[in-house]
């Protein structure tokens, strides 16, 4: 049933150790001790030097553009130089339509940073049939250009950037909020915290929490491998190992091709090390792309320890301050794909945080409306738990996952594209997801009943809840309509939004 992992001589990622410490510490339990960063003061600051300071460049130079264009002062505050990555990162082609409508790049420059694409990915589970779905994660954007790109408009509309700076402090006042970093100070109406999700801000917002679950990634882009145009999406072709499922992911990349190991852990000892993920990836790697390890040319090895809040988005407790990018935990908690959800939600946090500043919104109940609760993504920690099996796998039919995998994308795609993409984009509909599992237990009603046990009545109690709050989401969003929109009030205006995006109501279709 399970497959030994033996040690390997590749190299593990650079990266690793220092994850591997850090997802040990979880996985220990140790406690966190967050640093007070943010203080409160009475006193006022008078004049103020920007309008909004932005700390951590990767995501927040999007914001910062988009700000700097509509005229607000705004400095980003970067540890190291705004670079992004050598990774590509995968999204859609109608996603990035975003970036033309708020005219941060043109039409050529958005065609030069979608350095790959593919046709169509494939979705598949063990024992199970396959799907092809297109347009779909099929597009590779260039973290490097893009950021290069966007570098050069935010100093074109007075954007200042202050790179090798750190974030250090803040203290928010009555009237604006000073930062401190390692070389300096600055004044400011607003702080966005985009520093990811390691941020020192959210660590203290989140008061010593730990992470209610992990998806850990290990995986690499490399040559040699046979150069197939197509993608997976989703694939497993193992049963569950001790302790985790694993999942693939491939797809052709600018240097080579891109595959990834993944698997969704909550925080538990017997959850596998990020090691002994690299093992197993080097070890079914052969067989799952048709290749001898000795064939390949390593360009990049990658891995990665995502962590999930089911307190998601992070409401910060403090005026002045709003977390975005994956400090904000917007991203799902299937998917982790922080820059795609940035890019759902650009537009929405763009007008935002202009109305936030233009009616002086900036107090913390004003601010939660641009980080709204979404039952969308809350309702997916059911698929993500359903998918963790238990340590202990005393009569656990190790191909559990994969059925039930199977029946879940049988039932989707029996229900239709309209069903199926926006659910792999991260879009969960109310509709869609009722014919989804009315699909799954009209086929399957055993492996449903066998899921109560694993998932725990209380998971399966809080899911009824989010499920409610997005059938109301979408009625809300409904019955509305577009009502006194021009003359709508900030509250209402980003109450409704809220409702739109927390139904999926956003997506274009
Ligand atoms: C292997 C891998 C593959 C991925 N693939 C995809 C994908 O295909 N599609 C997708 O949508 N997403 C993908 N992601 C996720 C995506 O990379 C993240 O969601 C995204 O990078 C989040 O950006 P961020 O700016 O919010 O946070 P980060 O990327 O963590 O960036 C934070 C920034 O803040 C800076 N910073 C941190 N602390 C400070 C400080 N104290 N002062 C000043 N600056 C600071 C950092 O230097 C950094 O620039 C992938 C991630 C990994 C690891």
């Amino acid at each position: 049933m399970t497959e030994r992992v033996t040690a390997h001589p590749v190299a593990p990622p650079e990266a690793l150790p220092a994850l591997e410490r850090w997802w040990g510490s979880l996985r220990r339990r140790e406690p966190l001790f967050p640093e007070a960063v943010v203080q409160r003061s009475s006193e006022r600051l008078g004049s103020l030097e920007a309008d909004v300071v932005i700390a951590g460049g990767t995501l927040g130079i999007l914001l910062g553009a988009a700000l700097a264009k509509r005229g607000w002062r705004v400095v980003l505050l970067e540890r190291g130089l705004l670079r992004g990555r050598d990774q590509e990162w995968n999204t859609s082609r109608q996603e990035l339509q975003v970036l033309l409508t708020l005219e941060l790049l043109t039409p050529a420059e958005l065609e030069q940073v979608q350095v790959t694409h593919y046709p169509s990915g494939r979705i598949g589970f063990r024992g199970g049939p396959s799907w092809w779905v297109e347009d779909v994660l099929n597009v590779g954007v260039d973290p490097v250009g893009l950021l290069q790109c966007l570098k050069q408009r935010f100093l074109e509309w007075g954007g200042q950037l202050l790179e090798q700076q750190t974030f250090v402090g803040a203290t928010v006042h009555p009237d604006g909020i000073h930062i401190q970093t390692d070389r300096g100070k600055m004044t400011a109406q607003l702080l966005l915290d985009a520093m990811g999700h390691r941020s020192p801000v959210v660590a203290q917002a989140r008061q010593g929490q730990w992470p209610d679950s992990v998806c850990l990634v290990v995986g690499s882009c490399a040559q040699g491998l046979p150069a197939l145009d197509s993608g997976d999406l989703f694939y497993s072709f193992s049963p569950t190992q001790p302790g985790y499922q694993p999942f693939w992911e491939a797809f052709p990349a600018r240097d080579g091709r891109t595959t990834y190991l993944f698997t969704y852990c909550d925080i538990q000892e017997g959850r596998p090390s990020l090691s002994a993920l690299w093992q197993h990836y080097l070890q079914q790697l052969p067989h799952y792309q048709g290749v001898d390890l000795t064939e390949i040319t390593w360009v990049r090895k990658l891995c990665g320890v995502f962590p999930a809040y089911r307190r998601s988005p992070l409401q910060l407790p403090w005026d002045r301050l709003l977390a975005v990018g994956d400090s904000s935990g917007s991203q799902s908690p299937l998917s982790f794909g922080g820059f795609g959800a940035m890019l759902r939600h650009l537009a929405r946090l763009e007008q935002g945080i202009h109305d936030a500043l233009s009616w002086r919104q900036l107090e913390q109940q004003a601010l939660a409306l641009l980080q709204p609760y979404q039952p969308n993504l809350a309702v997916t920690w059911l698929f993500q738990k359903a998918m963790i099996p238990p340590l202990n796998q005393n009569n656990w039919d190790p191909d559990r996952i994969n059925r039930l995998l199977s029946q879940v994308f049988a039932a989707l795609f029996a229900a239709g594209p309209q069903v199926v993409k926006p659910f792999l984009q991260d879009v969960v509909q109310f509709g869609g997801l009722a014919q989804a599992l009315w699909g799954v237990m009209s086929r399957d009603p055993l492996l449903v009943a066998q899921l109560l046990p694993q998932v725990g009545l209380e998971e399966l109690t809080r899911w009824t809840g989010h499920l409610t709050a997005l059938g109301i989401y979408d009625l809300l969003y409904r019955v509305t309509g577009t009502r006194a929109e021009k003359h709508a009030s900030y509250t209402w205006k980003h109450r409704r939004e809220a409702w739109c995006y927390g139904s999926g109501r956003d997506h274009a279709g």
